[in-house]
């Protein structure tokens, strides 16, 4: 028996997304899971000669969510992106030259009486406890060690909630949810838009123009077409908001190299001169790239310097790229979204574009619009993404303005300038005492607060008055206990490289 029709009077009936790169992919594949050909067409337009950015292959354990929503097998999905597991990422060199620590997914230790982990292991620090943070989280201990493991059934055991993510070949990534799309009524389209017309009476976006004249119409516009906003910006002259005074990196040189030894299970970080270097293994090669400050450093210098900090043989030129931190005033404006960097960047320190393509596509599910177009939903839309934008700036301005280093203008700078309001009451609070709080639906908890944090060497004038309901003694027999129980769980982790092989080795 077939199904009713659907027939909501204002339904939104097509759905355009312009731009094929993590983002268009991303959101015509949502699209088609969650509404299905039957609600709307969804069409989906790229130009192969345009080409995507390319780069983008570290990512947050939300991606897991994404994934399991569309209802990708996780083995056939590494194994097709060339991917790796990431238990979380390295610093090399950030707090001052010769630091490294890690910033792990899942959490710090346990939390006792009610009272946070970090309370209590900064209690412990002022009696004398040296132990590194990592040995009290699975996740860093395994990316320290190269192992890794799914979680397993276990009971309180910190083995039944392993939190990972994945490095991959974001262009394989986009090729795989393209079969997936199209598979499931998505047409795409190839070519270039060469023109966008705007509706006489209100502004809206009309239809796009393709550079042989074919005119595509829709009731909802997703922007995915890259930096230059092609809808967004260049059509609705929307706004942007620059950041480059808090983030002042400005540019990327990217280049694969082989790999030299099996992939590590985290992404590394590692601060340079004018900037910072990324290192993301996959299976068939490792990603790198020197994001810097054209102010501080010459495109040559960071070429010079990110192809002598290779582990093997460069596989290509080092590709640049060009870029303003910050984010478009409206995410959403009239009947157009703006996903993935159509709708703004930060750099990749913390890996978080891709997560915002998706939390922005989960948002946008939440408050899908009719062809009314209703302000309210509009105006929430944009008032959470851009408190989530901020929340994950300030995130990173704290890797640079922690710093201790000045080895160089640019950290100089950074180490120096003013910092946003929301960051400085951050900053003020745990000064005092170590209390970190998670701000409404912020992306990073308070463990990913404190590992920076510790990490980068702040530390409070005194630890939280309430971590005082158990004594030093008790304090350090229970740390002493988790140590133990972490080293144990440890023992049973394989090595990343043979998890890989037993389960998802690419071709
Ligand atoms: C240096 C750097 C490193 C990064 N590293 C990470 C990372 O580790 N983790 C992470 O999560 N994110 C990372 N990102 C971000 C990530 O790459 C992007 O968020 C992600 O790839 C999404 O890109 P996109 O799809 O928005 O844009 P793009 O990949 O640029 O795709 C744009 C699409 O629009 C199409 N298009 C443009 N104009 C037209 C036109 N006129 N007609 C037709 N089609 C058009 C293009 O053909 C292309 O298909 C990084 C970004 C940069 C710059």
């Amino acid at each position: 028996m077939s199904a009713p029709p659907i027939d909501h009077p204002d339904r939104i009936r097509s759905v355009v997304i312009v731009g094929g790169g993590t983002a268009g992919w991303m959101t015509a594949a949502a699209l088609a899971k969650i509404l299905g050909p039957r609600y709307a067409d969804i069409t989906l337009i790229e130009s192969e000669e345009i080409g995507t950015v390319g780069v983008g292959e570290a990512t947050i354990p939300q991606i897991r969510l994404f994934n399991d929503m569309l209802g990708l097998d996780e083995n056939d999905f590494v194994r097709r992106t060339q991917g790796s597991f990431k238990l979380g990422i390295e610093f090399v060199d950030w707090g001052k030259k010769g630091d490294r620590y890690i910033h792990p997914f899942g959490r710090y230790g346990l939390d006792m009486e009610g009272v946070s982990f970090h309370a209590f292991y900064l209690k412990a620090r002022a009696a004398g406890e040296t132990h590194d943070l990592a040995d009290y989280s699975l996740e860093a201990s395994a990316a320290r060690a190269g192992r890794f493991m799914r979680a397993i059934q276990a009971g309180n055991s910190p083995l039944s909630k392993i939190a990972y993510a994945f490095h991959f070949d974001a262009g394989l990534y986009a090729r795989y949810l393209r079969e997936y799309s199209e598979a499931r009524g998505v047409v795409r389209c190839e070519g270039k838009v060469a023109d966008v017309t705007l509706r006489p009476a209100d502004g809206f976006v009309e239809a796009v123009v393709m550079d042989d004249g074919t005119r595509i119409e829709a009731d909802l516009f997703i922007d995915c077409s890259g930096f230059r906003g092609l809808l967004i910006e260049q059509a609705l002259g929307t706004g942007y908001d620059d950041w480059s005074k808090w983030l002042p990196c400005d540019r990327a040189l990217a280049v694969p190299c082989e790999s030299a030894g099996p992939p590590t299970p985290f992404t590394r970080s590692t601060a340079r001169t004018a900037g910072w270097q990324w290192r993301i293994p996959l299976q068939h090669r490792i990603g790198n790239g020197y994001v810097y400050s054209s102010g501080y450093i010459s495109d040559e210098e960071a070429a010079t310097t990110l192809l002598a900090n290779l582990d093997g043989k460069a596989l290509a030129d080092p590709r640049p790229l060009k870029f303003v931190t910050g984010r478009r005033r409206k995410f959403w404006n009239r009947n157009v979204v703006a996903l993935g960097l159509a709708s703004g960047f930060m750099e990749p320190l913390e890996s978080t574009s891709i997560h915002l393509v998706q939390a922005g596509i989960a948002k946008l599910m939440v408050m899908f619009p009719d062809r009314r177009f209703a302000s309210a939903g509009i105006d929430r839309y944009n008032r959470i993404v851009g408190e989530e934008y901020e929340r994950i700036r300030d995130f990173l301005v704290l890797h640079y303005n922690t710093t201790t280093r000045d080895d160089s203008p640019f950290w100089d700078y950074v180490r120096t300038m003013e910092v946003p309001d929301g960051l400085a009451e951050k900053y003020a609070l745990y000064r005092d005492n170590g209390r970190i709080f998670r701000e409404n639906d912020e992306l990073f908890s308070d463990t990913s607060w404190f590992a920076v944090m510790a990490g980068q060497n702040l530390w409070p004038a005194t630890h939280d008055p309430v971590a005082d309901v158990l004594s030093d003694q008790e304090v350090a027999r229970r740390l002493g206990n988790m140590r133990g129980v972490y080293r144990t769980c440890l023992d049973q982790m394989p090595s990343h490289a043979d998890f890989i092989a037993a389960h998802c080795a690419a071709n």
